[in-house]
């Protein structure tokens, strides 16, 4: 099993599936709702949301909080690429200020030139994921929507040449890693650009079945567990237990609002895992999920959408 897979099956296997969990050790921060690539397999080109860059002020104090209340790991993901906040640098540098034990970030790799890796390292970041869904130009055009397939391979090369610096050097950015989503498609190229270069990297992931953001799906069959030790916060300042989805429909809490460990065992969410835990999803967005229900679906927060 590879390194991506491994942390996977560690999440779920230490999960605590009670109504009122401890504050998660990982978080996963949206700095951007917007991609510069439209993927075939992606949804959120279509979510038509207004685009929003995460509050710096907003950022550094959930960032505090949740080192705070006992998470030690950020992940950079959500529906759009962290390389287009402007600041991504300087977030990553208040995870570095808070303590934080790992930080990572899964990028289409188009923006991820040496000087901003170089950066991002400087500033505590510790592995990269390049995602990177086919093997050759004119595929990764007809699929990404553009071809920027030697400039994300160029940028991939120089992360690797800077984790390996860093592994010499005992510095922060030791990880390089690629995942790609396999459709019909691209499926003969991307097996040949694995071949090239799963040996260079840390790890090489592909990802045969995905949800509509092309994320890895999990062997959901009622043992999702997100709800109860993953928090996302969107860009808006949202708090949503759940990162595939990253729907405002399952947010519990608006950390404009509400401080984060107040957030992560309020009401809301206690109600939600309470619903979870007795398989009462109709008319939630884990019915959708879970049961195929999608009937009358609501926000757990009246009028958050
Ligand atoms: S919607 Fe619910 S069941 Fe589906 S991934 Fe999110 S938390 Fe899990």
């Amino acid at each position: 099993m590879g390194f991506l897979k491994k942390r996977m099956a560690r999440d779920k296997a230490k999960t605590n599936f009670v109504e009122a969990p401890p504050f998660p050790d990982k978080i996963i921060i949206e700095t951007i709702n917007a991609c510069n690539l439209k993927c075939v397999f992606c949804g959120v080109p279509e979510l038509k949301e207004k685009v929003v860059k995460l509050d710096l002020d907003l950022a550094r104090q959930i960032i505090f909080d949740s080192y705070a209340a006992g998470a030690r790991e950020i992940g950079f993901i959500g529906n759009g690429d962290s390389f287009l906040h402007p600041d991504f640098d300087k977030i990553v540098a208040f995870g570095k200020e808070a303590g934080f034990d790992y930080m990572y970030v899964t990028t289409n790799g188009v923006l991820a030139d040496r000087a901003t890796l170089e950066k991002l390292a400087e500033n505590g970041l510790h592995s990269i994921r390049f995602s990177i869904n086919a093997g050759d130009a004119e595929t990764y055009a007809a699929i990404h929507g553009r071809d920027c397939f030697q400039l994300v391979v160029n940028n991939l090369m120089a992360a690797i040449d800077i984790a390996n610096q860093h592994k010499r050097e005992g510095k922060n950015l030791t990880k390089v890693m690629v995942s790609s989503v396999v459709t019909p498609q691209s499926e003969l190229g991307i097996m040949d650009f694995q071949k090239k270069i799963a040996s260079i990297v840390d790890d090489f992931m592909l990802i045969t079945e995905v949800n509509e953001q092309g994320a890895y799906r999990m062997d959901y069959k009622n043992e999702c567990n997100f709800l109860f030790n993953l928090l996302k916060i969107s860009s808006s300042g949202l708090a949503i237990p759940c990162c595939g989805c990253g729907h405002a429909m399952l947010a519990i809490a608006d950390l404009n609002n509400e401080r984060v460990h107040d957030a992560w065992n309020n009401d809301v969410a206690r109600n939600m895992r309470r619903r979870f835990l007795n398989g009462d999803l109709s008319g939630t967005l884990c019915g959708v999920c879970l049961k195929h229900d999608e009937d009358n679906v609501q926000p757990l927060i009246p009028g958050i959408c």
